[in-house]
């Protein structure tokens, strides 16, 4: 351990520690020690100090243990000339530093001085997926301050397949604006999510990213949370809700969440621009999570390994990086930091001439920055992917047939259609629909370009950014061909692509595409779980959540949504040895709740014996483990005799007395709780919905944004109940947030589940 590193650190934390004591003492005087401290939408109060000491911070006074015990940890600065080993003293005081910059933000929550104000600012993303006409009020601005639980959530399974391979928590500011951009491009297009705090000299990457005009918000992976160095604290706390979430940790097991944090979650430091002690102080707090820091100015390296997988501190001066443009020496920075922290990260180069990766899948491009759209309100744009016999297609063709959008007005629209033709050894005709369905992400994922909805409802944008870079429609088929032998080259082997822009060529095709949504849609109501003899295993989560699986048939889809019984085949079908595995069902020992002798037998040896027996179609008996990213919990109301179903974008308040972030807690940790379970939203539509409880007429209230959102399907499952007017007698947090209203609100609207068997 460098003595110089220790000295900063430990002044650092002596500081740090000292000033979060005497604002307590300040803001207990001013609001009463009982004033209320917490974090928005988080079940894990301020989730370190909860983590690690296992304290529920819920008032000002709960603050005052926490410091004592963040003193306890502090040690002397170390003298002149003494040596000795510092590593131990230096971590210690890192974790003090961790405390109080939490006790800080708590404080300041409750003040009302968090999250910071940033007139002008505003952040890209909420949880919503609609048009992007509408703002969010909230998120306009101030910046971000903490990840809550819902979006934490929302990014579990990009966390675990791999999609976001880690973090990057930056403190301070890059040498120049440029240099800025070029770091968090470099980040966004190895797909590491980016968490922005801190200063120098009252200047951050904040302010730099913000003059260039780079989108910030969860959508872009870019997410700024305060312009001080305190606010880096919420990387942390979002490291810490990892382990708690999905790894199942509990609160206190300060070891284990460390251990986990150093095993599983990628995540490193990139301190740019000068350090100062608070800074050192920090970095010793992320080094106990065995998270390494990387300065770009010269400080002195800790290269030894252990507490981290590899070297603790690196040093990579901006001015001394061997490249001759600020991108390259960005390219260079990140890739050292990925090769510190043991980050895995795959990319696939994309012959087109703007950035490319996941974390531009959730750009907006508003109508003001918009070249061009296709689809909408004003045109229409289609795609379909279909398999042709090997001698069809000629792969790697790629045409434009009709005019491009040179003509077309700025800010116009034109009418477009992309048909892909794919080719393979392994292909099958019902893999047509899941390889359709990824045309939406490759797209999404050059920057500057927006992909919302899908068959004939596809809508593209393309802003004026990205025209002037030289992307035009041919792209799209650059990106689809590299995409598709890149992620799907096990069960494809050839890929034309064919931009229709000619009115004459969008009808025919357009009718084509048509008649296969309609086949695909007849085959896919056709497919039950009784007419096919296999199952699915998901284990992609156990990454995470290691006795966690996902049991997919036909007619049940994962709890994240994202993996159906068809991605399941074709996943398989890619990667045999995935976490896909065909589950021989076997003859049903009970076809009713849905137990089969496969199905248990999968459940047990998956889960190492945590769960011994899975039924498939009831929430009351064994139900389907979570870990903690389904879509919609539901949960029994025994006094209404039915269940309640809140989706995840939901935040306010159920008739069960919690919220989403709180009952998430009971759903999810891999364990069978009856009565409460995490599902996919679609399963709602499934026949086979919790069949043996009783069905959908068992739902007694329900989010109203699913209520919105799935309107024309849950029309179709109300009328297949025989209730048409079904949907309109579920209560949802408009009308009733109490057992109560609930209640009287059932009475009034006359709810088929007060006639029906006591669940209990
Ligand atoms: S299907 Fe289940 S195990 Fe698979 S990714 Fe989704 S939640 Fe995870
Ligand atoms: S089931 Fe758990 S580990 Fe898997 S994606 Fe969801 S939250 Fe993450």
């Amino acid at each position: 351990m460098s003595r110089y590193i220790a000295t900063r650190a430990i002044r650092g934390a002596n500081g740090i520690v000292a000033e979060a004591e005497a604002l307590l003492k300040k803001a207990m005087a001013e609001k009463g020690p009982k004033a209320h401290v917490a974090f928005p939408n988080t079940a894990y109060y301020l989730p370190v100090i909860y983590g690690m000491l296992g304290i529920q911070v819920t008032k000002l006074e709960d603050l005052v243990p926490v410091l004592e015990h963040a003193k306890n940890l502090l040690h002397p600065v170390p003298e002149e000339n003494l040596w000795t080993p510092y590593l131990g003293e230096t971590l210690d005081c890192g974790m003090a530093t961790l405390l109080a910059a939490e006790a800080i933000e708590g404080i300041r929550f409750a003040l009302g001085e968090q999250p910071e104000p940033y007139p002008g600012l505003r952040l890209a993303g909420g949880t919503s997926f609609t048009s992007p006409e509408f703002e969010r009020a909230a998120g306009d601005g101030h910046l971000n301050g903490p990840i809550d639980d819902i979006q934490l959530r929302s990014w579990g399974i990009q966390l675990v397949d791999g999609r976001m391979p880690g973090f990057a928590a930056i403190v301070g500011a890059a040498r120049t604006n440029r240099a800025a951009v070029a770091i968090v491009r470099e980040l966004q297009r190895r797909n590491i999510l980016i968490f922005l705090s801190g200063n120098v000299n009252g200047r951050s990457i904040i302010d730099q990213l913000h003059e260039e005009g780079v989108e910030m918000g969860y959508d872009t992976y870019i997410v700024p949370f305060g312009r001080d160095t305190i606010s880096a604290i919420y990387a942390l706390g979002f490291a810490t809700r990892s382990a708690l979430t999905f790894g199942g940790m509990k609160p206190g097991q300060w070891r284990e969440i460390l251990l986990y944090n150093k095993y599983r979650v990628f995540a490193f430091v990139l301190a740019l621009g000068e350090v100062d002690d608070l800074k050192y102080a920090a970095a010793a707090g992320a080094i106990s999570y065995g998270f390494p820091v990387i300065a770009d100015t010269v400080i002195p390296q800790i290269l030894p390994t252990g507490v981290t997988r590899y070297e603790h501190v690196i040093s990579m001066p901006w001015n001394e990086i061997d490249a001759p443009t600020d991108e390259e020496k960005a390219a260079k920075l990140v890739q050292r930091a990925i090769e510190v922290r043991g980050v895995k990260v795959k990319i696939t180069e994309i012959p087109i001439p703007v950035p490319y990766g996941s974390a531009f899948e959730g750009e907006v491009v508003r109508r003001k920055d918009m070249r061009v759209e296709f689809g909408g309100k004003n045109s229409r744009a289609f795609e379909y992917l279909y398999m042709a016999d090997w001698d069809e297609v000629e792969d790697g063709k790629i045409e434009v047939v009709g005019p491009d959008f040179s003509h077309v007005p700025m800010e116009g629209s034109m009418d477009m259609g992309i048909v892909v033709k794919v080719a393979g050894r392994k292909m099958q005709k019902d893999f047509e629909p899941v390889l359709e369905r990824q045309i939406h992400y490759f797209i999404n994922g050059a920057s500057g370009v927006q992909h919302i909805g899908q068959r004939d409802i596809a809508w593209i944008r393309i802003s004026k950014a990205a025209a002037e870079k030289g992307f035009t429609l041919r792209h799209f088929g650059d990106i689809l061909h590299a995409r598709f032998h890149a992620d799907f080259g096990a069960i494809v082997d050839k890929v034309q692509v064919t931009i229709y822009t000619d009115p004459k060529a969008i009808q025919e095709w357009l009718e084509r595409a048509r008649q296969a949504y309609h086949e695909r849609n007849i085959r896919l109501a056709n497919m039950t779980d009784e007419s096919v003899d296999t199952f699915y295993t998901c284990t992609l989560c156990q990454s995470f959540a290691p006795t966690h699986v996902c049991i997919i048939s036909p007619e049940r889809l994962g709890l994240c949504g994202a993996y159906n019984w068809l991605d399941c085949r074709a996943s398989h079908e890619i990667n045999p040895t995935g976490p896909n595995q065909p589950i021989l069902k076997g003859a049903p020992i009970d076809p009713v709740k849905g137990y089969w002798p496969g199905v248990n037998e999968v459940a047990r040896k998956l889960s190492q014996g945590k769960v011994q027996e899975v039924a498939m179609y009831s929430i009351m008996e064994n139900p389907m483990t979570a870990c903690g990213c389904f879509e919609c919990i539901m949960m029994i109301i025994p006094e209404a005799n039915g269940f309640m179903v809140v989706s995840r974008e939901d935040p306010s308040m159920t008739p069960a007395g919690m919220t989403f972030s709180t009952l998430a807690g009971m759903a999810g940790g891999g364990l069978q709780t009856p009565g409460v379970m995490g599902i996919g939203k679609y399963y709602l539509t499934s026949k086979k919905f919790i069949s043996a409880d009783g069905g959908f007429k068992r739902i007694v209230w329900m989010s109203s944004i699913l209520k919105e959102t799935m309107a024309e399907e849950l029309k179709a499952v109300a009328e297949r109940e025989g209730i048409p007017d079904l949907i309109d007698r579920i209560a949802d947090e408009r009308v009733a947030t109490t057992v109560e209203e609930l209640l009287a609100w059932l009475e009034e609207h006359d709810h088929p589940a007060l006639t029906m068997p006591p669940l209990l």
